[in-house]
Parts: structure tokens; C-alpha cells; sequence
């Protein structure tokens, strides 16, 4: 590390390189006419290279799910390193207000802005992956972001289909920043609506406290038996009370909202995110009371 950064937390200095990236940097944009930004301030959180919820992953997901340790050494094999003196770096990127605003109106295909997240905002995060590497490389600490290697795969899972070699809302949960929803997707302190990103560095940190003891734990559906506000949502009956259909969730994207989004809004891309809004979890960790309120509303 250098002078400059020896006299900084590493914790705060990494994460200030990815808040500033989001919040100050002009690469932050959904390419709009009115050059929006594509994501609200992150969240970060970190995670030990030896925390055994990795091995977990691995044993449930399949054999070709990298820990840590795995995917630091495909990338340098020069290097010897112990997994405990790795750290995994995680972000989310929450959506907009606008953009969240817009999707919750919408009940069939993505809005605008949402598509734009998809594909730009995604980019924004791509560029954010080898921006946070490269900031550890200048200061002289190896790192890698599993998504951009280019020995990630998209793989199968016997237990859960389709599956990668690393999963970025995998890492994002053993950094504790949040559990996984009856739709699979990952409830935050900043809601579902957000993707996230990864790196892991040849750095000690301190690792997060997970302020959770189940992966499950902030899903109303799972805790409290209520909820279930994601099911309707999904236009092809792609969530039930037995989970996430990933391929009729992949289908539907890929195919019909592939063909919607060029042809109303004229760019080559994709999404629907419309179970991450519109729902109690879409900003916050919800409550039984955002579901009550939520009913004398729909009642009332
Ligand atoms: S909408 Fe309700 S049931 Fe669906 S993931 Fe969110 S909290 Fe769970
Ligand atoms: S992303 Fe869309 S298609 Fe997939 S589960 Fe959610 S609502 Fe359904």
C-alpha cells in the first residue's frame, strides 16, 4: 500500500474509491438524453478469503464455484497467499428514485430507465470492477474481480440450474450486506433494487459483522409466512411459494423483453426487474408493518 494509503484505513480508503466513483465520476450515467446518473451511493462491505460460507457455496452450488482463494490463484499463480490474507470487496448499487419510480408503474416490460440501468448502469459497474482494481495495483496489492477474469463461465448447477463460477450476490451476502428473497434476489439495507460487484484483493480487512444468522432472514415470505407482494408482479408467472423459475425468469427477459426495449426505446438491450419494485423490499429491509400498511391500502 502506499504512504498516502498506509496512513488511511483500508476499510474507508476502498471504500471511498467506490462511493466516489459512483457519486463524482461522470462515468456514472444511464446515457440519456438528460444524462442521469445510473445508481444511487453504494454500499460496501467486506468479507474474509477463508470465511467458510465460501466452501458452503461451493458444496451447494457445484464444484466449479470458486472460492476466494481459487480464483486469486488462476489469476496469479506467481503468488503464494494464505485465504485468510484475502478479502473479498463487495458493493451494491442501488437504482435510482426515478428509476424505481418508473418500474413500479409499469407491470408487463421494463421501463426505460430500468433497461438503461441493465445494460449502461451494468457497464458503469463493469468499469467500477477495474477501477477498484486498479486503485489496489497502483498502491502495489494484487486483485482480481472474478466477473471480469476471463476464466469466469456460466455454468449448471444439479441443485439450482443455471449458476456461474462466481456469484456476485453470493459474495454480497457473506459481506453482510444482505439476504436472499423468495425471488432470489438479494434484499439490502437499500432494498432488492440494486446489482452489485466484487473484487477480491491480496489485503487484510476486517471483515463485516453479518447482521443476519440465515441467508433468508430479511424475506417476509420465509420469516413471518406473509408477503409474497413478488409473485404478482412477475408477468409470466416465473415467482410461486416453491421460489424463482429461473428459466422462465431468463426466457422472458431474453426473448420478449429483448425484442421491447429495441424496439421502444431503440438500443440493443434487456431487463424487467419488475418483482424488485412495487414490493415492500425494493428500498429497505421490510417490515410486517410495511405489509399491513401496504394491505388497509389495497383494502381500504
Ligand atoms: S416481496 Fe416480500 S416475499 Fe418477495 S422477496 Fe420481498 S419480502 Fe420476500
Ligand atoms: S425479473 Fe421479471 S421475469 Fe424475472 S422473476 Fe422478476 S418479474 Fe419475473
Amino acid at each position: 500500500m502506499g504512504i498516502a494509503k498506509k496512513t488511511m484505513d483500508a476499510a474507508q480508503w476502498i471504500e471511498a474509491a467506490i462511493r466516489d466513483f459512483i457519486n463524482i465520476s461522470p462515468e456514472n450515467t444511464l446515457k440519456n438524453r438528460e444524462n442521469e446518473k445510473a445508481w444511487a451511493d453504494p454500499l460496501v462491505g467486506f468479507s474474509r478469503g477463508d470465511d467458510p460460507l465460501y466452501l458452503e457455496f461451493k458444496e451447494a452450488i457445484g464444484g466449479f464455484y470458486w472460492t476466494p482463494l481459487e480464483i486469486f490463484n488462476l489469476t496469479f499463480p506467481e503468488v503464494a497467499v494464505e485465504p485468510h490474507k484475502l478479502t473479498v470487496i463487495s458493493w451494491v448499487l442501488p437504482q435510482t428514485e426515478l428509476t424505481k419510480a418508473d418500474n413500479r408503474k409499469e407491470t408487463t416490460y421494463p421501463a426505460e430507465r430500468w433497461a438503461r440501468a441493465r445494460i449502461f448502469g451494468e457497464e458503469v459497474n463493469e468499469r467500477l470492477r477495474a477501477h477498484v482494481v486498479a486503485t489496489l495495483q497502483e498502491s502495489g496489492v494484487k486483485a482480481v474481480a472474478p466477473m471480469l477474469s476471463p476464466h469466469w463461465k456460466r455454468r449448471t448447477s444439479a441443485r439450482y440450474g443455471y449458476a456461474s463460477t462466481w456469484s456476485e450476490r453470493h459474495a454480497a451476502y457473506a459481506s453482510g450486506l444482505g439476504t436472499f428473497g423468495l425471488c432470489d434476489g438479494l434484499i439490502t439495507p437499500k432494498g432488492k433494487a440494486m446489482r452489485c460487484g466484487s473484487v477480491v484483493a491480496h489485503i487484510e480487512i476486517p471483515p463485516a459483522q453479518r447482521p443476519y444468522q440465515d441467508h433468508r432472514a430479511y424475506c417476509l415470505f420465509f420469516t413471518e409466512g406473509i408477503c409474497g407482494k413478488c409473485i404478482p408482479r412477475c408477468p409470466v408467472g416465473a415467482i410461486t411459494e416453491m421460489g424463482h423459475d429461473k428459466v422462465k425468469c431468463g426466457e422472458y427477459i431474453r426473448k420478449t423483453t429483448k425484442q421491447y426495449v429495441k424496439s421502444h426505446y431503440g438500443f440493443d438491450g434487456y431487463g424487467c426487474g419488475l418483482c424488485q419494485t412495487e414490493v415492500p423490499c425494493e428500498s429497505k429491509i421490510p417490515t410486517t408493518h410495511d405489509v399491513e400498511v401496504d394491505k388497509s391500502l389495497w383494502t381500504g
